[in-house]
């Protein structure tokens, strides 16, 4: 068998520890799933009905690479977020068993073309222009599961250029990881490789040229680089 044209390379991870690297097949999101973070963009957070799109998987920036300020913006949004790298999946998995499938975790940023995003809101059109761009999924290196203790009064934050932009706990998630894995899996058939942003608390603002960002999931991953 051979290709028509060159096989797309497969986007992938560094493994903190590892020289081998997690290859990322999707990129899920959910959105709305801190309250406070909900109520600075003016919407309600419903729980019966949580909020997905998705990014596609060659939008990682890896290894501390630049992040180009992308195309037909001028409104270019960060949103810290922690990040859960699938090693198992399946469909309709129950909310206990869903814990089991995290084989890494790590930090990224959900980059947002907020201007994008406010026309699609207003024309109930989809996200993906304002989310799924190029280069719109900076993610840090992944820690496996087995060396990763998180807990309610664990912390996600952001600084740009040195001051704190962002400052969340995992405790005050909408969903919690493992109802995120298990609502996720009704939805689509999971499969490892499969990466979750979880969300992003309060304090989303502007990213311009030349910033530099500081993004840690404490104890876990930290992600650094530039916007270029
Ligand atoms: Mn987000």
């Amino acid at each position: 068998m051979s290709y028509a044209i060159t096989p797309p390379a497969i986007p992938s991870l560094p493994v903190i520890g590892s020289d081998q690297r997690f290859p990322v097949r999707r990129i899920f999101c959910i959105g709305r799933n801190y309250a406070e973070h909900a109520r600075e963009m003016g919407a309600t957070v419903d729980k019966d009905t949580p909020l997905f799109f998705c990014k596609p998987a060659d939008a990682v920036v890896t290894d501390g690479a630049d992040v180009p300020y992308p195309q037909a913006t001028s409104d270019l949004h960060h949103e810290v977020e922690m990040v859960v790298a699938l090693g198992g999946g399946g469909r309709d998995i129950p909310v206990e068993q869903a814990a089991a499938m995290v084989w890494g975790y790590g930090v990224g940023l959900d980059l947002t073309r907020r201007d994008l995003q406010a026309v699609a809101k207003a024309k109930s059109h989809p996200w993906d222009v304002a989310k799924a761009f190029d280069h719109s999924a900076p993610v840090s290196a992944l820690r496996p599961a087995s060396e990763v203790h998180l807990d309610a009064d664990s912390t996600l934050t952001l600084s740009i250029n040195g001051q704190t932009r962002q400052h969340g706990r995992l405790g005050d998630m909408v969903h919690p990881v493992p109802e995120i894995i298990a609502i996720l899996s009704t939805l689509f058939e999971l499969k490892a490789g499969d990466l979750i942003f979880t969300g992003t608390p309060a304090g989303v603002s502007a990213l311009q040229r030349g910033d530099r960002f500081h993004a840690e999931l404490a104890g876990v991953a930290v992600l650094e680089g530039r916007v270029a």
